[in-house]
C-alpha cells in the first residue's frame, strides 16, 4: 500500500523537527519580542554566512523583496526593467506597483531560463534593471547576464526564491550561491520554498554596504531612529516566530537539498528513456536544488488528468504566460507571444517532488508515466 501522493509533503518534514521546533516557537512567544527580535537579527546573520554575502535583511514575503529591491536603487517611473515571461508574477508584479515597465523577454526551452542573447534585443535607452529568475533551482548564466549588465550599465536583481542553497560556477573555477552574483538578490521563505517558514516570509541580499542601509530603512518606514523617517519606505517584516522556524530549518537546508536531489536523479535515470517526455536539463556551470521537477511532454494535459485519476498530484508551473494576463495586458499590445514561452505554457508539467518521498511512491509514479506512453 502507498501512502497518499503529495506536490510537497510539509507535515511530515515538521513531525521530523517538532520537538525543536516547537520548543523554539514558544521561547520565542515568551520573549516578549514578536516582531524583527533578537532571533530575527541571528537568523540574517546565520544565512548570511551561509550564503557567503554581507547583508541579509529579512521582510514579510518575496514580492515585497522585490519591491524593496527595485526602491532602494531609486528606480523611477517608466524605466523598464527586463524580466523573464516565464516566471511567477510577483517579479513583474513587483515592478509594475512602483510605475516601472516590465519587460518581459523569453527563455531557452531546455534550461527555462533566460539567457544574455535573449535579454539584449530588448535593451533601450529605458532599461535600468536585468531580474533573472532562477527558475526551479537552477541558476542563470549568471556570468554572460553580468556582463551584459556591465556593457549597458544596467543594475541586477536576482529573484532567488526558487533556488536558495544552488550555487553557480564562473569561468575562473569560483563559485557563488545564486542572489549573492548580482546587485542585490531576493528570496522568499514561503511554506513550500526549498527554506519555508510556517507562515510568510522574505529576505534581501546584498553585499555593498550602501544599498544594505538602503534596504533596511526602506523595508522599515524608512526609519533610521524609531519616529525619524528619511525615506518613503513601507512595513515589510519578518516575525520572531518565523525566524526561529527559519532559524531551524537552515541547519538542514543541504540535507533537504540533497533529498530532492536524489528523487530527481531517479526520475532522470527512469524518463529519459522515454520519447515524450524531455527531462530537465542541467548546465554545467549550476547546481540544481530542485525546487520543481519539470518536465516537457507530449499530451500534457491528458497526461495530467491520467496521473490524477491514480491519485497522482502534478502542477503546471505556469498555464499562462505573463503578457497574457488580464492585470498585465497594459503592458504588452494584442497578439504579443514569445515562441519559447508559449510553448512551454503548453507543454511543461511539474511531479511531485519534496524531503520526505517514500521510494514506493516515487516507483509508482513512474510506473504509470511508462503506462502512458506505452
Ligand atoms: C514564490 C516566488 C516569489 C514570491 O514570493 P512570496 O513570498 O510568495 O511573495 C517571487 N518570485 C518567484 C520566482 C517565486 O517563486
Amino acid at each position: 500500500m502507498s501512502m497518499k501522493i503529495q506536490m510537497v509533503d510539509l507535515m511530515g518534514q515538521y513531525d521530523k523537527i517538532k520537538d525543536e521546533i516547537d520548543k523554539n516557537i514558544i521561547k520565542s512567544i515568551r520573549s516578549g519580542k514578536l516582531i524583527n527580535g533578537p532571533i530575527v537579527t541571528e537568523f540574517s546573520n546565520n544565512l548570511s554566512k551561509f550564503l557567503d554575502v554581507d547583508y541579509v535583511i529579512p521582510c514579510a514575503n518575496g514580492t515585497d523583496a522585490l519591491q524593496i529591491a527595485f526602491m532602494s536603487l531609486g528606480l523611477k517611473k517608466g524605466d523598464e526593467i527586463i524580466c523573464p515571461a516565464w516566471t511567477y508574477v510577483a517579479t513583474a508584479e513587483a515592478a509594475a506597483i512602483l510605475g516601472l515597465t516590465p519587460i518581459l523577454c523569453d527563455v531557452d526551452v531546455s534550461t527555462f531560463n533566460l539567457t544574455a542573447d535573449y535579454i539584449e534585443p530588448f535593451i533601450t535607452k529605458k532599461t535600468k534593471a536585468i531580474v533573472p529568475v532562477h527558475l526551479y533551482g537552477q541558476s542563470c548564466d549568471m556570468e554572460s547576464i553580468m556582463n551584459l549588465a556591465k556593457k549597458y550599465n544596467l543594475y541586477v536583481i536576482e529573484d532567488n526564491a526558487q533556488a536558495i542553497g544552488c550555487k553557480y560556477t564562473f569561468s575562473d573555477d569560483s563559485k557563488k550561491f545564486t542572489g549573492t552574483i548580482g546587485d542585490i538578490g531576493t528570496t522568499s521563505f514561503y511554506p513550500s520554498k526549498n527554506l519555508g517558514a510556517y507562515g510568510d516570509g522574505g529576505a534581501i541580499f546584498t553585499n555593498n554596504p550602501d544599498l544594505a542601509h538602503k534596504i533596511k530603512l526602506i523595508a522599515n518606514h524608512g526609519q533610521n531612529k524609531k519616529y525619524h523617517h528619511n525615506l518613503i519606505g513601507c512595513n515589510s517584516r519578518l516575525d520572531s516566530i518565523q525566524a526561529e522556524i527559519l532559524n531551524v530549518k537552515l541547519k538542514y537546508l543541504n540535507q533537504y537539498n540533497n533529498s530532492r536531489n536524489l528523487m530527481a536523479n531517479k526520475y532522470d535515470e527512469n524518463l529519459n528513456v522515454i520519447d515524450e517526455i524531455k527531462i530537465p536539463s542541467r548546465t554545467h556551470n549550476s547546481t540544481h536544488v530542485f525546487h520543481q521537477y519539470t518536465i516537457t511532454v507530449k499530451e500534457r494535459n491528458k497526461l495530467q488528468d491520467y496521473l490524477n485519476s491514480f491519485g497522482i498530484p502534478t502542477m503546471i508551473y505556469y498555464p499562462i504566460p505573463l503578457y497574457k494576463q488580464k492585470a498585465f495586458s497594459c503592458f504588452y499590445p494584442k497578439g504579443f507571444s514569445l515562441t519559447n514561452t508559449e510553448f512551454l505554457s503548453e507543454n511543461v508539467i511539474s511531479l511531485p517532488i519534496h524531503t520526505e518521498f517514500q521510494n514506493s511512491n516515487q516507483d509508482f509514479i513512474i510506473e504509470k508515466l511508462k503506462n502512458f506512453y506505452k
